[in-house]
């Protein structure tokens, strides 16, 4: 591990053009996210709502902050006012909460279908069909305060790359699924979040769009 700014400056180094590099900062301080901020990052992503409503107000107005953690219905309103893309959209229920509180807030929350990829059953996430019945209701067709940019899923956490290579394949097939089905016309959704500290190189390969980084940013916990 080299110092905070040489880790994502050799991190930036490693991904095309375009793809957005999401600092994870789940258990980090202020302090060291403002560090992180300090060398050009602005982009961070937190796993909990209470750490996420506490932080972004001490830290500077233009920090786009992510939500990448399930979500539960009943802390949507806490989350709002302070974070600009929901990562982890997993039902019908949860986006229409989203956005009936992002309305109230006169506000268009940024949203990602977070996918069930990998082996682990732990893991939160649609699928397929899910997703489609989630797209084509009329609730979702009438929803003015959410955006859906794009789809997002964690692989299994495993030494074995073709596992993981695979699962990436598999995100990568759902999202040019739904591109093809629903959003052929809108390029606004166009974002395709895969990839961590260990396996983002992988995900790169399979045309990820946003990689979420913390350990190896940051350090371990
Ligand atoms: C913690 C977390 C990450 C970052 O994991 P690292 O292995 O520390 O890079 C990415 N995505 C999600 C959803 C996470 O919870």
């Amino acid at each position: 591990m080299g110092t905070l700014a040489e880790n994502i400056r050799n991190i930036r180094n490693t991904l095309p053009p375009g793809v957005k590099l999401i600092a994870v900062s789940k258990y980090k301080s202020s302090a060291t996210i403002l560090e992180a901020y300090h060398c050009g990052q602005r982009i961070f992503g937190e796993n909990k709502v209470q750490e996420l409503a506490a932080k972004a107000p001490e830290l500077p107005a233009d920090i786009e902050w992510h939500f990448i953690g399930h979500l539960q219905t009943n802390k949507v309103r806490q989350l709002i006012p302070h974070v600009d893309v929901i990562q982890s959209v997993d039902s019908l229920k949860l986006l229409k909460e989203i956005n009936k509180e992002a309305q109230k807030a006169e506000k268009i929350v940024q949203c990602l279908l977070q996918f069930h990829i990998a082996g682990e059953v732990t893991k939160f996430g649609l699928n397929p069909v899910e997703a489609r019945a989630l797209l084509e209701s009329a609730e979702y067709q009438e929803m003015q305060n959410v955006a859906v940019r794009g789809v997002m899923g964690m692989a299994t956490f495993t030494d074995n790359i073709p596992q993981v290579d695979q699962e990436f394949a598999t995100l990568q097939r759902i999202f040019t699924m739904l591109k093809t089905d629903y959003f052929a016309m809108d390029e606004t959704f166009r974002e395709l979040s895969m990839g961590m500290s260990d396996d983002y190189p992988i995900a790169l390969k399979h045309g990820s769009t946003m990689v979420r980084i913390g350990t190896a940013i940051f350090g371990g916990r």
